[in-house]
């Protein structure tokens, strides 16, 4: 199994000039194709630094990127100290040197001999051609560790690692995949959901699970490595299911699947129709049923019932009851989703009004929300949840709340 790690080669990077982003790529890339990245390493252009950095990773590692310093100036001197290191010759490698040589001529400028240092490769190496620009790539094997050796311009780096030196790592790592599956969850929170699952997380190595919170939303990223993907599947099934026994009110989905088409297929299976009533969400709901296609079979329509006055000319909200309990409040939420229902004719209908804020109304914390959830011929039921988060953030959780309670 390859164990990655990324070594950025220039003092440039400890000074600050430029930031790091060959490794943030270089790292994405190889994520992609399910080989870690368990270390990134950054040393200045400095033979003794770079040579106990090539230590290290040698024991930690056992595929080992470098990034930068394979231009022709003095200060370049990745593949010069990894020659040392690992004891081997540099030598000419005579495709990149022609390829030099005929760009020097056609610019009709004298090509000096340190010119010559970009076509130097590490004996017994495999080149990797630079199609934008002149130092080669080199691909090493060497006592069980892959060696890989990138310049560092991304204009260079990027082209020639998508090109070549992925289906060369491929290559190396073939019989041993990665498969990912990701669970999706909603109504509850990073922290929450992790204890439930600790002993899970700390005592699973294949798969391996990680949590990621994004805008309310939990997601779960099983990771299993295996020879094929069905071997890698029967690792990560029986610990899928534990997860899904034990969080089932919260697991919506899988994969990048947005909860709004978990629900909107949910109702279009029980062959249901919803409304909805928005206040503080101004719409938000109503788009994102809409942005589905065929979504009219199930989403009726909607009101934004987005003032007091509208809540009651078209909702019939009576005017006591704003006064009295608010527009935020249990009794509005419970009667927007009642005479949504009636006006839409729909099985379903939901409201909701809230503070999206950032000024709290009716002395009321930003954040507070309700959702009414009307069914034909069933009692209607009034959630109040309390969020928080930038004004956006409020609105995009609010809305994924109400499919939430619609999927439930
Ligand atoms: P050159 O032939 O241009 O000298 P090189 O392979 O020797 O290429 P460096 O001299 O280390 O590469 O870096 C050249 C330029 O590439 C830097 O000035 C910087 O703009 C960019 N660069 C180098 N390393 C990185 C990195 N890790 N992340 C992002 N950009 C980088
Ligand atoms: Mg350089």
């Amino acid at each position: 199994m390859l164990k990655g790690e990324i070594i950025a080669v220039g003092t440039e990077l400890l000074l600050g000039q430029i930031a790091n982003t060959n490794a943030q790529y270089i790292s994405r890339k190889m994520a992609e194709i399910g080989v870690p990245i368990y270390y990134h390493v950054s040393v200045g252009d400095n033979e003794e630094r770079l040579k106990q950095a090539i230590l290290q990773a040698q024991k930690r590692s056992n595929l080992i990127i470098f990034t930068g310093g394979l231009g022709p100036t003095q200060d370049d001197l990745t593949k010069e100290t990894a020659a040392k290191v690992l004891n081997r010759r540099l030598v000419l490698d005579l495709p990149s040197f022609t390829k030099i040589v005929s760009f020097f001529k056609q610019r009709q400028i004298e090509m000096t001999e340190n010119n010559k240092k970009q076509a130097m490769v590490l004996e017994g190496s495999m080149v990797f051609p630079n199609d934008h620009g002149l130092a080669a790539g080199i691909g090493l094997e060497s006592d069980e560790r892959y060696y890989v050796f990138l310049p560092g311009p991304p204009s260079e780096m990027k082209p020639m690692l998508i090109h070549y030196v992925i289906p060369w790592i491929q290559k190396i790592d073939r019989g041993n995949i990665f498969y990912s599956k990701v669970m999706r969850f909603y109504g509850i929170g990073e922290s929450a959901l992790e204890e439930c699952i600790i002993d899970l997380i700390e005592n699973q190595t294949n798969p391996t699970i990680a949590p990621l919170a994004n805008d309310g939303e939990v997601t779960l990223r099983l990771t299993a490595h295996a020879k094929t993907e069905e071997e890698a599947l029967a690792f990560i099934l029986p610990v899928e299911e534990e997860i899904h026994h034990r969080l089932e009110p919260f697991h919506f989905g899988y994969g990048n699947e947005e909860i709004e088409y978990v629900v909107f297929r949910l109702l279009e299976q029980l062959q249901l129709t919803v409304s909805v009533s928005e206040s503080c969400t101004g719409g938000l709901i109503g788009s994102q049923f809409t942005k589905i296609p065929g979504s009219s079979k199930v989403y009726y329509g909607g009101i934004i019932c987005y003032t007091n006055e509208i809540k009651h000319k078209i909702l019939h909200v009576p005017n006591e009851i704003l006064d009295m309990k608010g527009a935020v409040s249990k009794e509005t939420a419970q009667i927007l989703s009642e005479e949504t229902l009636k006006l839409f004719d729909t099985d379903l209908a939901v409201s909701i009004t809230g503070i999206a804020g950032p000024e709290s109304v009716e002395n009321k914390p930003v954040g507070l929300i309700y959702i009414g959830i009307s069914e034909k011929g069933k009692e209607t039921m009034v959630k109040e949840i309390r969020l928080s988060g930038s004004r956006q953030a409020i609105q995009r959780r609010a809305a994924k709340y109400v499919h939430y309670y619609l999927w439930q």
